[in-house]
């Protein structure tokens, strides 16, 4: 099966050659640990999880990295003012993320490194572009010579004679206003954040942590890298140019970038102050799969605009949708998935794949078995938690063991009905004496 996504360096939806074989090595930009992340973040993150799971669901193997920015400005301005050491202030916030990823079922990368544990790549990788010319140092720290770079600026199709070049930030000795910093030499401000280096004490920038990252986990070239298309330029852009100048070979094959989360017409942001966390989302009695199936609702190349009506209308769609499942499980109907898997391997259409679902659902000459059999394939890559939502796959031998129980409270033989219950509890399951009658419920 043919994998297509819109490649932003191209500007085309193509067809995905994996370097190796039957394996997609994808990499994706991380959060910066240092507070909650909030929506806009989660859609990113969401998006990256379904990418992934339409890979697998394709039939190949995938090798999944996201990193870990534990490395910052915003970092050490947090953990001076709240007087905690750096590590422990991105080591809390990294296992609330963890927590936050298990609760909208995104599945855990394969690799999640921190920039911290990989400051000696970088130092190496930064030595041979000063060996190799790319790179020089100035006052403040090491700068990459973007004139040195072949093609800088494609990929977010930067104009590089007409752009004024001011939004570009760094030394006042730098050669051109668009160097960026590779390195920064340590200041009193970095609290002790620094580390040795052939070239001088410092902290690495945020470009070249990704481009070592990504190296050391998945090599040279990466078959897709991702995220939000706020990172398209600078970020993106810099990894490009550092990476290809030290390793000599293309850096990525395919660029797959998330558009905004927004609301009220802007950005979600930290820096505008407009941002709702997954904890006000559950705080507020959604579920935080109510929000994946919002975020499955919009494609990921269009803006989304985050309402709290949105969201639920999405929990109550959600909830619906669980209920057509059955308790048995049936066939997959081979048409509806030929048509779902049509719909995410063209560059990962949700909105029309969950649209899709929802056909399955209604559809009336599909037995409860089949649909059931369906849908829980299409979750696959939905992600929607379906068969836990809708706790109804009992197996036919727990049934049985309920009926006989049933039975056995009949005549009043309790120490049979104590011995079933026992046994069922034994399977993994509980069960309930409701007044409707007995009910049972995998354990949790
Ligand atoms: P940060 O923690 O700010 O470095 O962001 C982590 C990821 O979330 C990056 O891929 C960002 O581009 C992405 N991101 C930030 N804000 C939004 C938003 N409003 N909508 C979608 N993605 C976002
Ligand atoms: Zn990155």
């Amino acid at each position: 099966m043919d994998l297509k996504f819109f490649n932003t360096l191209s500007g085309t939806v193509e067809k995905l050659e994996p370097l190796h074989d039957r394996e997609v090595r994808m990499y994706h930009c991380g959060p910066t640990v240092y507070d909650f992340a909030h929506i806009g973040n989660f859609r990113a993150f969401t998006v990256n999880d379904i990418l992934r799971r339409t890979v697998e669901y394709a039939g190949y193997n995938v090798k999944q990295v996201m990193n870990i920015t534990d490395i910052d400005d915003k970092i050490i301005a947090r953990s001076t003012e709240q007087g905690i050491p750096a590590l422990d202030l991105t080591r809390e916030y990294t296992n609330f993320l963890l927590a936050d990823l298990k609760s909208l079922n995104i599945l855990t990368p394969h690799y999640l490194p921190r920039a911290t544990e990989h400051v000696g790549g970088m130092t190496v990788m930064i030595e041979k572009l000063l060996r190799e010319g790319y790179a020089y140092p100035a006052s403040d720290g090491i700068y990459f010579e973007v004139a040195k770079s072949k093609d800088y600026g494609a990929l977010a199709r930067l104009d590089l004679d007409a752009e004024t070049a001011s939004r570009v930030e760094g030394a006042a000795d730098k050669k051109s206003p668009r160097d960026f910093a590779l390195w920064k030499f340590e200041t009193p401000d970095d609290h002790g954040v620094a580390y040795d280096a052939s070239f001088g004490r410092g902290r690495p920038g945020w470009h070249i942590e990704c481009s070592e990252m990504s190296r050391e986990t998945l090599g040279e070239t990466l078959d897709i890298h991702t995220g939000a298309v706020d990172l398209i330029f600078p970020h993106h852009t810099n990894e490009i140019a550092q990476s290809e100048a030290a390793n000599g070979k293309p850096f990525v094959q395919m660029w797959v970038h998330t558009e905004f989360l927004m609301i009220d017409g802007q950005k979600m942001s930290k820096s505008l102050g407009n941002y709702t966390t997954l904890r006000t989302v559950v705080e507020r009695g959604f579920s935080p799969i109510a929000f994946r199936y919002w975020v499955l609702g919009a494609h990921y190349r269009a803006k989304a605009n985050f309402t709290w009506e949105g969201l639920e209308g999405a929990q109550t769609a959600l909830v619906r949708l669980a209920d057509y499942l059955g308790a048995e499980i049936g066939t997959v109907n081979a048409d509806y998935q030929k048509r779902f898997a049509d719909l995410v391997t063209n560059d990962l259409d949700t909105p029309r794949a969950l649209a899709l679902a929802w056909e399955v659902a209604k559809d009336a000459s599909l037995s409860s078995a089949d649909k059931t059999a369906t849908l829980l394939d299409f979750d696959q890559v939905l992600g929607l938690g379906l068969a836990l939502r809708a706790e109804v796959i009992i197996p036919d031998n727990i049934k049985e063991l309920v009926r006989s129980r049933e039975e056995a409270r009949q005549t009043k033989n309790w120490a049979e009905s104590d011995r079933i219950r026992d046994e069922i509890n034994a399977q993994g399951w509980d069960v309930l004496d409701t007044d409707k009658g007995t009910e049972v419920q995998k354990k949790k």
